[in-house]
């Protein structure tokens, strides 16, 4: 089944989708991008786009961050979205990459005087952290401070950063890898924001924590109050913390809510999933899938029935 992309405002096949060498963000990442998951739903054979209409307004966000004046509004974003799936009618679980870029072909470090366009491809994709529990290790990479690169935005250059500590985690072999903040509170992972069970309770680290505001994040603490009564704490977290909890996971769009097991070769628990993890791990793959009614309005279908 090919994949298509779009790009300079047509549909064309992603084998044929190219950018010149000369485009400024290839060398200086002056670009923002998404990742939005289409979850293929067997039953129903029908792929459907979680938040859709979230992930485009955080584009929209990053974009002023980075002055991109993106020529599309988030309903355009989601209209081309739609388009572009049912275009390559995969039948399994795929992720939508959009990209808003400093287009011009000029060198030259600078925000102002560029053009600016936007693309998007589609891949058919699995899960991004492919195991049942993952080994974390804490990184000595630290997230970048907010006036060093705005960390909750997805811009393309700050992305190295997290490429940095993914790395030296899987150097040392773990899967995944949790990043501090500059005074070496808990912060995320490097492509997933980061939970914790403490007294029953969960607890994540709060927006200022140096954090990408993830949609999943969001998704996890609404189920655990509406569906479980749990409430969400967002606050500092150490690290002592994080090797004491009784449970601990990582969510993203990419990697779905993935229970973690170890951190720093100490047993988060004992060690296996959680009860509050399993239970909320279930709730949001039926949710993502279009499987649960209450929660279709977080579900964009692609295919016409
Ligand atoms: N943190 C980082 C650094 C990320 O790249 C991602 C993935 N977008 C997340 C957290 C999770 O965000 P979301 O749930 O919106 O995918």
């Amino acid at each position: 089944m090919p994949s298509y992309a779009y790009l300079n405002k047509q549909f064309v096949p992603l084998s044929e989708a190219k950018l010149g060498v000369m485009t400024n963000f290839l060398h200086y990442g002056t670009a923002v991008f998404e990742g939005i998951r289409g979850n293929w739903n067997s039953q129903q054979e029908q792929i459907y786009l979680f938040r859709l209409r979230e992930h485009f307004e955080r584009l929209h966000n990053g974009c002023r961050v980075i002055k991109i004046d993106l020529p599309y509004t988030i309903d355009e974003l989601c209209r081309l979205t739609v388009e572009l799936v049912e275009k390559c009618q995969f039948k399994e679980d795929v992720y939508i990459r959009p990209l808003a870029y400093k287009s011009s072909q000029a060198l030259g470090v600078r925000l102002d005087d560029l053009e600016a366009d936007f693309l998007m491809l589609v891949i058919p994709w699995g899960p991004y952290l492919d195991m049942e529990k993952a080994r974390c290790g804490i990184s000595s990479w630290r997230r970048p401070d907010y006036n060093v690169i705005p960390p909750n935005a997805k811009i393309c250059g700050l992305y190295v950063n997290n490429a940095f500590a993914r790395s030296e985690a899987t150097e040392k072999g773990f899967d995944e890898a949790i990043m501090l903040t500059p005074d070496g509170h808990v912060s995320e992972g490097s492509g997933e924001n980061i939970f914790l069970v403490l007294d029953g309770k969960l607890v994540t680290p709060a927006s200022d924590n140096h954090i990408l505001m993830g949609i999943t994040r969001d998704t996890v603490i609404k189920l655990a109050k509406e569906e479980l009564g749990i409430k969400t704490v967002e606050r500092k977290i150490t690290p002592e913390e994080l090797y004491a909890a009784s449970e601990c996971f990582l969510t993203g769009t990419a990697a779905h809510l993935t229970p973690v097991a170890e951190v720093d070769g100490r047993k988060i628990g004992d060690g296996q999933v959680g009860e509050i993890t399993r239970k909320l791990k279930q709730l949001y793959s039926e949710v993502i899938r279009g499987s649960n009614p209450k929660y279709l309005d977080w579900c964009t279908p692609v295919y016409k029935r």
